[in-house]
């Protein structure tokens, strides 16, 4: 399965991006810097940015979660065109395109607890292979306990060019292995939901952190498979410190309450942003909306961005 890179002409004007934050808690700078990147990029083209809330796993989301995003993303000037989609109001139509699949034969039952796949299965990179061990499991030996939902995957090999990180490809049978597409208790899961809201807002490009290129051959493979035509993807580099550790993982210069209190406008943050990515040559001051002329996918690095707070002046 080989999916080409084709910068297709008619995307302008009718690029269609997405911000899709998981409300967790505050902003941090990393998710900051998606937000603008994927709103430059789609804007770039003349297009649109949808703004999706991935309030899936609302346990985990804390009630003013929602409130405290759309108020960052207000602070750094991002508007975001049509309605907010927030996964929470959207299971129907998750259940309806796991039906599809599970109509195709693709879905059974998985009753592993974590600690079991944590305990046997072979460690591949930072991810499990799960080994399809539930898959033949025939409905008489099914114990009584909530199953989770899994897909079968193909020995295929997937293979895309990323706008940023370039060509990739991932086996899906013996790199991913099936993957869960319900939870058992219930919940849909990411990759399952991602595909479902990416494919009915029509996007046409996801821009996204470095940490969810392995997820895409997975999303790729259910947009085949339910019938969809998958976006563009554009992966883009994480920010970290002086000493690699990632930003959104501590507190300090990352966290947005703090740089409020500090920058009453967005202007000086956005331009540290675009100098530590290489789209401007010093830091100066910019607007999300000057970010959109700045923007070049093919200047920002591979992986990732070492931001020094010296850039924010
Ligand atoms: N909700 C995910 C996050 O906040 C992003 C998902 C995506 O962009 O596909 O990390």
């Amino acid at each position: 399965m080989l999916m080409k890179d084709t910068a297709n002409p008619a995307e302008k004007n009718t690029a269609v991006g997405r911000f899709a934050p998981t409300p967790s808690g505050r902003m941090h700078l990393g998710n900051v810097f998606t937000a603008l990147m994927a709103y430059a990029s789609a804007h770039s083209k003349g297009g649109r940015c949808l703004l999706r809330i991935e309030d899936l796993d609302r346990e985990r989301c804390p009630a003013d979660g929602v409130k405290w995003l759309l108020d960052d993303l207000d602070y750094f000037g991002l508007r975001f065109d049509g309605e907010t989609l927030y996964q929470s109001e959207r299971d129907e139509y998750y259940a309806r395109e796991l039906n599809k699949l599970a109509e195709m034969g693709l879905i059974y039952p998985c009753y592993c607890s974590r600690a079991e796949l944590h305990a046997s299965l072979a460690p591949h990179g930072s991810a499990p292979v799960y080994d399809g061990r539930c898959r033949a499991l025939p409905p008489d030996k099914r114990p009584a306990s909530p199953a989770a939902l899994r897909v079968i995957v193909p020995d295929y090999t997937v293979s895309f060019v990323d706008g940023i990180a370039g060509p990739y490809s991932q086996n899906l049978a013996s790199e991913c292995g099936d993957f869960i597409v319900r939870r058992s208790d219930g919940k849909f899961a990411y990759q399952l939901a991602v595909v479902v809201d990416d494919a009915a807002s029509g996007v046409s490009e996801v821009v996204r952190g470095w940490d969810l290129l392995p997820s895409s051959p997975r999303q790729i493979y259910l947009y085949c498979t339910l019938g969809y035509r998958p976006p563009r993807y554009f992966h883009l580099p994480l920010l970290v410190d002086a000493d690699g550790r990632r930003l959104s993982k501590r507190d300090g210069d990352g966290n947005i309450a703090a740089l409020r209190a500090r920058f009453p406008r967005p202007e000086p943050i956005i331009g540290a942003l675009a100098c530590a990515a290489g789209l401007i040559p010093r830091p100066e001051p910019l607007s999300a909306d000057d970010l959109v002329t700045v923007y070049d996918p093919a200047r920002l690095p591979k992986a990732e961005i070492r931001f020094s707070p010296a850039l924010l002046r």
